[in-house]
């Protein structure tokens, strides 16, 4: 039998198990092709037939029945972080402005890549709370006249996550989805644009998902190069250049699974039992696990707590190690630990993983 950990890694995480089968049986020998998905050019039918059901599949996962009709999706090179600086490009004019809420690092990231190229404002920071929060719907304002307004929908490194989109009435919503994407059902149609490394929920490290609504693609600048300009890469369907063909298959794969499985209704459905069993676990051990999230905030993908001292963390981690657990640690900036619960991690690792917090805490507490 195939050897397999409890990966609660951040990212690069869990994926499906059946899909890594199917990678593997198809790895030679490409559904009787004689050929790699790997060997096979980007412009011939074999694999633009998997870019085009690839792309299919993920308007349906992401607007169930309608398919988005305005948007554009795109896969992109350079992860999420390449598209902290390409959104300003492309969608920050001269002398306009654009709103972030910074609730991580990964929004203060994008939010200095975007004053870089013009100005953005800090519509909201849960920075002198170590980012322990979001803010609630109402708690932040939109600039009626920003040029975009940006939002990270999980903050992956200190465990938050929003409950709800946020309203920005004609301002064009900008979502970094990179840490749940698919996690859950979302009204797409409702932004201006989405984007998501695929490393996470939807496949593996090389691509990024780009989903753009269509009237915007009339801003992005000419000068711009080509492979950072949404408006050329959506003109060429993403083939302007050779496009990271594995990832995209693997993306392809997954999001098939997340289909065959319920789409993201039904995803939503098995990571609200995981977090539950996992936040239960916190909650009840009266202190001894403390997590770092406030309650109202809690995200429902990566779980962030902590111990009393370092010598019980390292404790842990050996117990968690020992016992097939992997990808425990806190993320440097936070510490303690980090359980990433992303859709391909299973219920019974959660339960190994709460098993073991319940015994550690008795022995230990
Ligand atoms: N945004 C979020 C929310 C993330 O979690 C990450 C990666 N952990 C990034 C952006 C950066 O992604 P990448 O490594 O693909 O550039």
């Amino acid at each position: 039998m195939t050897h397999r950990i409890h990966n609660f890694g951040a990212g690069p995480g869990a994926l499906p198990l059946a899909v890594l089968e199917q990678a593997q049986r198809e790895l030679v020998d490409f559904q009787g092709s004689g050929l790699s998905i790997l060997e096979a050019s980007h412009r011939g039918p074999m694999y633009e037939a998997v870019h085009a059901r690839t792309i299919e599949v993920l308007r349906e996962l992401l607007d169930p029945g309608r398919g988005l009709p305005d948007h554009d999706v795109l896969f992109m090179s350079g992860g999420a972080r390449t598209q902290f600086a390409a959104i300003p490009m492309n969608l920050l004019p001269a002398g306009g402005s654009a709103d972030y809420l910074v609730t991580g690092v990964w929004s203060e990231m994008a939010v200095k890549e975007a004053q870089k190229l013009g100005t953005a404002r800090e519509a909201y920071s849960s920075a002198a709370n170590s980012h322990d929060h979001v803010p609630a719907a109402g708690a932040y304002t939109v600039d009626p006249n920003a040029a975009y307004f940006h939002y990270t929908s999980n903050n992956t490194i200190f465990g938050t996550q929003f409950d709800h989109v946020p309203d920005t009435g004609d301002v064009p919503l900008v979502g970094d989805l990179s840490s749940d994407i698919l996690s859950r059902p979302l009204d797409a149609q409702r932004f201006g644009l989405i984007y998501a490394g695929a490393q996470k929920n939807i496949g593996a490290a090389g691509v990024t998902l780009v989903v753009v609504r269509r009237d915007l693609l009339a801003r992005c600048p000419k000068h711009l190069p080509d492979t950072l300009n949404y408006a050329k890469v959506a003109k060429e369907n993403s083939l302007l250049n050779t496009p990271p063909v594995f990832a995209i298959y693997l993306v392809g794969l997954v999001a098939q699974h997340l289909l065959d499985h319920g789409g993201a209704a039904a995803a939503a459905v098995r990571n609200e039992a995981k977090a539950t069993l996992l936040y239960g676990a916190i909650d009840r051990s009266g202190g001894f696990y403390q997590g770092h999230a406030q309650p109202a905030s809690r995200s429902k993908m990566n779980v962030t707590f902590r111990l009393g001292s370092e010598e019980l963390t390292k404790a842990f981690l050996g117990e968690a190690q020992a016992a097939g657990m992997e990808g425990l640690k806190g993320h440097r900036s936070v510490g303690g630990l980090r359980a990433s619960i992303y859709n391909a991690v299973e219920l019974a690792s959660v339960r190994a993983l709460v098993d073991l917090m319940d015994d550690f805490a008795r022995r230990h507490g």
